[in-house]
């Protein structure tokens, strides 16, 4: 034994292993076939940014930039960074930079992990993934409701129900400072009721404190003014434009209008798809539109919407309905004894690769016995067995493994150069 103390992982990160992983990786390939379909484009920005792109593109007085990003200083030359806590900003970064927008409006994705300094829990990580769509450059609202009948989609593509809609729009600017003054004059009238975090943020983001979790906050809350009041003829035509294609797509829906999100960035549409079945973090995906962002974030003005998925969120959901796949290790399994035997079975597996088909020659301990175990454990469909009698006939033993014993073809004697037809067109 070394003397080496274990290091163990970190709290809030989880380690995926097989067969969960194999579980991500179907859904990360129908996820970029459903993208596809739509014309969505793959970007990979590093993890690592600026903390002030973060700070500014996200706003200082949120959740994550006051308590949830981690952030260090470099100690080569003391650059501040911050690992990603989401997409939104580094695509947007890396889009102006790159005068990716110069041209024309782009439909964007990017898929990967982001991190938060949260309490871990049920659905909440500190290193969790994200599906990350936008869509740059587009005035909406018929883009907006391309991104809803999307996730849509999705859903269906993964057999999830239960998921529901909900809508806001958070107007304008000058219709948000309207509705602001209001809003501050009713938290200070509430004053007695308000948290220490809902005071601190009273003056400097009071839209957020109406997104409490805070029971004794939820009365104060629910009788506040509420922005979309406050939404002049424009910014409900935008809104109606909306929701008259989510009618024609048949997606149903209901306007909450106190929902706005744990970003500041966020004008027009905002919507969120929750579902009762994660317990206390229901939000699987959230989005709304970011017409000032790119200006905000140096680039020449241009309207913008997108949304993320929380992956381990929707995954949970996948596994709960039994429908997330866990694939076979391989398909064929070969057993063999002694080198010859071993060899020979290395080089038909090859063929079967040739063949398309998953193939796994056995390793380690000698006995059939114990092969025959790791055969059947290994989920594949048939195992195939070179042994001293195969390797004098040239003829391999076809052992089907899933099929009913009564059934007389169970095992069956195959022609080396045979085999791999013989398997492809069985399997
Ligand atoms: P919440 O209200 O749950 O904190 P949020 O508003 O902070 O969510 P977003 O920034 O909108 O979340 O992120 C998009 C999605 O990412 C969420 O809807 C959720 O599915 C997922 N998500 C957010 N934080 C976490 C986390 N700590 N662990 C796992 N998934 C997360
Ligand atoms: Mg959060």
């Amino acid at each position: 034994m070394s003397e080496f103390k274990k290091v163990a992982g970190l709290t809030g990160m989880k380690d995926t292993l097989p067969p969960e992983s194999a579980s991500w990786e179907t859904l990360e390939a129908l996820v970029r076939d459903w993208l596809a379909g739509y014309g969505y484009q793959n970007m990979r920005t590093p993890v690592l940014e600026h903390t002030r792109l973060f700070t500014r593109g996200i706003g200082e007085v949120t959740d994550i930039v006051e308590k949830e990003m981690y952030s260090f200083v470099d100690s080569l030359n003391e650059d501040r960074l911050t690992m990603r806590p989401e997409f939104t900003a580094g695509i947007v970064r890396s889009a102006i930079e790159h005068n990716f927008l110069y041209d024309r409006p782009r439909r964007i994705y990017a898929m990967g992990p982001v991190f938060r300094h949260e309490r871990p829990q049920r659905g909440r990580y500190r290193q969790f993934h994200q599906i990350d769509v936008e869509a740059l450059g587009f005035p909406g609202p018929d883009v907006d409701a391309e991104l809803i009948i999307m996730l849509a989609r999705l859903w269906r593509l993964l057999g999830l129900a239960d998921i529901r809609l909900e809508l806001n729009s958070l107007g304008q600017a000058a219709e948000r400072a309207a509705h602001r003054a209001a809003l501050i004059e009713h938290l200070e009238k509430h004053v007695d009721v308000l948290d220490e975090e809902a005071r601190r943020r009273m003056h400097t983001n009071p839209l957020r404190v109406l997104d409490t979790k805070n029971p004794a906050m939820q009365a104060m809350a629910n009788s506040a003014p509420r922005l979309f009041d406050f939404l002049g003829a424009e910014s409900l035509a935008h809104y109606q434009g909306l929701c008259a294609r989510l009618d024609d797509a048949g997606i149903t829906y209901t306007l909450n209008p106190r929902l706005v999100r744990g970003l500041d960035y966020y004008n027009l549409t905002v919507f969120e798809w929750v579902t009762d079945r994660l317990g206390a973090q229901g939000t699987v995906c959230g989005g709304g539109r970011y017409d000032g962002l790119i200006e905000l974030l140096g680039g020449k003005a241009a309207p913008a919407v997108g949304f993320a998925i929380g992956m381990e969120r929707l995954l949970d959901l996948w596994q709960q309905d039994g429908a997330a796949p866990t694939p076979a290790e391989c398909q064929v399994y070969l057993v063999h004894q002694g080198e010859a035997g071993q060899r020979q079975a290395a080089r038909l597996a090859e063929a079967l690769r040739d063949a398309g088909l998953r193939a796994l020659v056995h390793a380690g301990s000698t006995g059939f016995k114990s092969q025959f175990r790791r055969a059947d454990a290994s989920g594949a469909e048939a195992a195939v067995i070179i042994g001293g009698d195969e390797l004098a006939a040239g003829a391999a033993t076809v052992k089907w493994l899933r099929r009913d014993a009564a059934d007389a073809a169970q095992q069956e004697s195959v022609a080396f150069e045979q085999l791999a037809h013989h398997l492809k067109q069985r399997i």
